[in-house]
């Protein structure tokens, strides 16, 4: 189940000591960097990207990605989720950083676990509140799109091309059921080599 190496820990952020062991400590029960010098304990834990799906009419906001990794492709405004910071705050701060957009956020929409890179994706609806938006310094380009006008070969995460598959689908349906699912490792493809 722990699938993936766990990343190196050269030195004990505690107190600077190279002494690192990778071991199971006392009352646990994984691998954890414990530092010989200090004994402390350097947990890690998943990372939160977290972000929304901005409507405005029949129309949804993209952003075309202006940073590495995946620049040059579109994707929703989403990022990591700050220390001290409410998911909602989150997502509200990254479409105004990406998007320069100030939406309203709305339901819970997508919860999709990627437990090979240690991430979770949480996506909420959201309704987008005027006109005013253009392209932060992470995006070369932001605009609205139909559904028949979705780049859907030029998406920057699989995560975001499935909170928008899903979107449209429960958009005829007439209902948007919050959506918790799971996106494995990808099959090795030279060309989509170290994404999401
Ligand atoms: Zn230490």
């Amino acid at each position: 189940m722990a699938d993936p190496a766990p990343p190196v820990m050269k030195f004990c952020s505690a107190c600077g000591s190279g002494r690192i062991e990778l071991r199971v400590p006392d009352g646990d029960n994984l691998p954890r960097f414990v530092c010989a010098g200090c004994g402390a304990i350097h947990y890690q834990n998943p990372k939160v990207v977290v972000g929304c799906l901005p409507e405005w009419e029949d129309q949804v906001l993209l952003c075309r990605r202006a940073i590495a990794p995946r620049h040059g492709l579109w994707t929703l405004p989403a990022g990591f989720l700050e220390n001290g910071e409410t998911l909602v705050a989150g997502a509200v701060r990254e479409t105004i950083e990406e998007a320069s957009a100030r939406v309203a956020v709305g339901e819970l929409y997508t919860v999709i676990s990627l437990p090979h890179i240690s991430q979770i994706y949480v996506m909420f609806r959201a309704r987008l509140l005027d006109l005013e938006f253009g392209p932060g310094p992470e995006s070369l380009e932001v605009r609205l799109f139909r559904e028949d006008e979705i780049p859907w070969d030029e998406m920057a995460f699989r995560t975001i091309g499935r909170t928008l598959r899903n979107y449209f689908l429960d958009r005829r349906l007439g209902a948007f059921p919050t959506r918790v699912s799971v996106l494995e490792r990808r099959a090795p493809r030279a060309d989509l080599s170290g994404a999401a």
